[in-house]
Formats: C-alpha cells, sequence, structure tokens
C-alpha cells in the first residue's frame, strides 16, 4: 500500500519482547524492563495473525527485533509460523548476537533468511560498559557462525558515540576488507528519556565520513539488500561495504517503506511518532480481519511524511528504543 507521500509500505518490523539480556546505556535503563505479564505482550499466535492481515495491504517482509528476540522462548516457532504465510517473502532479525550462534541452525531451518548484528565496539572492556553486562565474545562467534553458514547479506549496526566509541571506526572499516560485512554507522538517537542522553555525544555522518576518509576512499556501492535507509560505500578492494544511517543529520524518511508492531500490541507509523494504534485491544475485542486491516491502512494514511526528532532532543519522546522496537 501507498502511503501520502508516494512511499510504498511493504515491511513490517515485530518487536517480540521488550526484555533483553543487555542493557545498552542508550536503550535500556539498568534495572531492567516493566513486566507486561503475559497478558501484556502479544502472544506468538497473535503476531502470527497480525502479519496474515498486514499482508493484506501488502506486506512482504518481517523483522523480528526487540528487545532482544532470542531471549524469546521457542522464538523458532513464530519464525517457521510467519515463513508458512504465502505472500512474506523475507523474515530478518536484529540481534544483539549473545545467543545467536547456538540457535542459528535452528532459526535458519525455521526460515530465517536474513540477520543483523548490534556491536557498538570490538574492544572487550568499552563493549562491557556500554551493554554494562556482555561478553563480546559471544558476539564474535555468532558473527563468523552467520558467515560460515553463508547467511547474507550480514549486517553490524554500530551506533557512534562521541568519546566512547568513536576512536573504533576505522577498525570496523577495517573488517569489511576481508569480510562480506555490512558495517552501518547509526548516529546515536535521542530515544526514550535515559540519562545517558547528550546532545554532544552524536557523532554525525560527516564526522564519521571525515575520520574513515583521514585513512581510505570511500566509493558509492551498490545499495544492500533489504531495503533499510542506509546509504553505502565501499573501500578499495573491500568486500563488504559501509553503510551510514543518519536519522540526526539527514533524515531518512523519504525511503522508509516500514511500519512498527510493539511487543505489547502498539501499531506505530514512525520509529519516533507518538501516534499508536492499539492492536492488542482490538483482538481482545475479537475484531475482524478486515477491521484490523482496516486499523493497519488507517497507520499508513496517517505515517508522517518525516520525524522531527532533531527539534527538541527527544523531550517528548518517552517511550524507549527497546519498547519501540529499533
Ligand atoms: N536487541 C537487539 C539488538 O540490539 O540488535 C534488537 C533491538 S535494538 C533496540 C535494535 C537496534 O537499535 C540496535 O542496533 C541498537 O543499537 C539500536 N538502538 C537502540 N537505541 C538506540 C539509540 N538511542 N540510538 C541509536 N540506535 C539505537
Ligand atoms: Fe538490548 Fe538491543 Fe537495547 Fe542493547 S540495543 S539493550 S541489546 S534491546
Amino acid at each position: 500500500m501507498f502511503d501520502n507521500y508516494a512511499r510504498n509500505i511493504n515491511y513490517l518490523r515485530v518487536s517480540v519482547t521488550n526484555r533483553c539480556n543487555l542493557r545498552c546505556k542508550y536503550c535500556m535503563p539498568e534495572e531492567g524492563v516493566e513486566d507486561h505479564g503475559h497478558d501484556g505482550i502479544l502472544r506468538f499466535e497473535e503476531i502470527e495473525h497480525l502479519v496474515r492481515v498486514a499482508t493484506q495491504i501488502g506486506v512482504r517482509k518481517v523483522r523480528l527485533t526487540g528487545g532482544e528476540p532470542l531471549v524469546c522462548k521457542n522464538i523458532t516457532n513464530l519464525i517457521a509460523d510467519i515463513a508458512r504465510i504465502p505472500q512474506i517473502d523475507d523474515i530478518a532479525m536484529t540481534t544483539n548476537g549473545i545467543l545467536f550462534a547456538d540457535m542459528a541452525d535452528e532459526l535458519r531451518r525455521a526460515g530465517l533468511n536474513r540477520v543483523n548484528f548490534s556491536l557498538d565496539s570490538l574492544n572487550q572492556e568499552t563493549f562491557r560498559y556500554i551493554t554494562s553486562r556482555g561478553d563480546i565474545n559471544r558476539v564474535f562467534r555468532s558473527i563468523d557462525k552467520a558467515l560460515d553458514m553463508g547467511m547474507a547479506p550480514i549486517k553490524i549496526n554500530t551506533v557512534v558515540m562521541k568519546g566512547i566509541n568513536d576512536n573504533e571506526i576505522i577498525d570496523f572499516v577495517k573488517m569489511t576488507k576481508t569480510m562480506p560485512l555490512h558495517v552501518r554507522f547509526i548516529e546515536f538517537m535521542p530515544i526514550g528519556d535515559l540519562p545517558f542522553f547528550k546532545t554532544d555525544q552524536v557523532f554525525t555522518e560527516t564526522e564519521i565520513k571525515k575520520t574513515i576518509e583521514q585513512k581510505y576512499e570511500l566509493h558509492n556501492a551498490a545499495m544492500v539488500s533489504g531495503n533499510g535507509p542506509a546509504r553505502y560505500f565501499a573501500i578499495k578492494d573491500g568486500i563488504g561495504t559501509v553503510g551510514f544511517i543518519s536519522a540526526m543529520s539527514n533524515h531518512f524518511c523519504g525511503q522508509c517503506n516500514r511500519i512498527r508492531l510493539t511487543a505489547d500490541g502498539k501499531l506505530r507509523s514512525c520509529l519516533f511518532g507518538k501516534q499508536e494504534i492499539n492492536l492488542k485491544l482490538a483482538l481482545h475485542n475479537r475484531v475482524n480481519d478486515d477491521k484490523l486491516a482496516e486499523m493497519f491502512c488507517k497507520a499508513i494514511r496517517e505515517k508522517p511524511n518525516r520525524h522531527h526528532m532533531d527539534e527538541g532532543w527527544g523531550a517528548d519522546n518517552r517511550r524507549k528504543m527497546y519498547q519501540i522496537g529499533g
């Protein structure tokens, strides 16, 4: 379905849980998340039902995210159920990679096509500082496993924060020389009201590029499949690519083809917007599929042409990233 700005909305991001086994300082408070109980969170059969309805209005791609999707018991059952929906042609996941290696074979058997790993540092101590608890070797093992399995494209999401990991930009770029990895540098976004946020922590795309260009020349690269908002470049003889997701300095809303379903069953047409449609309640009230499809249409019709996150540092944005589904 096309929205009012001629964008073809065919991609649904589903947050399957608020919970996570890490506590990245920009995403989740140290004490963890509020307990919604079983009734507050969409059950897998409800997610599958909503994905099926979403296909009626043109959704063809699904990404599972969270929170951390792999902390969900039986996540492979959900993947298998979604994979059985004939109109869905792509199922992807965004994960922190802590649990992926041990589950990779069954995830793929269930129907997972692609995976994005979030990794903000290649240094054990910095990684531990950012995530408050993670073991980086588990993430490395997961990336190796995905490479061994021939999963493609494999994207690495790296949130760049001034004074924390901006000194590692070149190390991340180096990985794309010898490995078919697509490193995407993400501008740090003030989503939620965590005390960690400060405007001077944002390291912009221009600053990142300048850092890279002191060592490497960047050439335009073909877009990496997956419909993401990143723009891609490559270094000479690199077999991977370097991408930029610059929500703050250069919003990418013109290419946005996605809507989002939160773990508590709210449909959102914009990551940064405040508007939500309560599909969990609609399911509870046994609303029929035509009416549910109409609710999806309403979200798409009301999708804003762009976000205004950069005006006011997310002061209005109380929902943290783990609550929306990054
Ligand atoms: N737990 C999974 C993971 O970390 O990949 C999936 C959920 S996480 C919320 C999805 C992505 O959002 C991660 O790549 C994370 O780095 C990014 N993210 C979370 N909070 C962010 C923020 N404030 N600014 C920029 N990116 C953020
Ligand atoms: Fe967990 Fe992902 Fe948020 Fe980190 S970014 S706390 S891994 S949900």
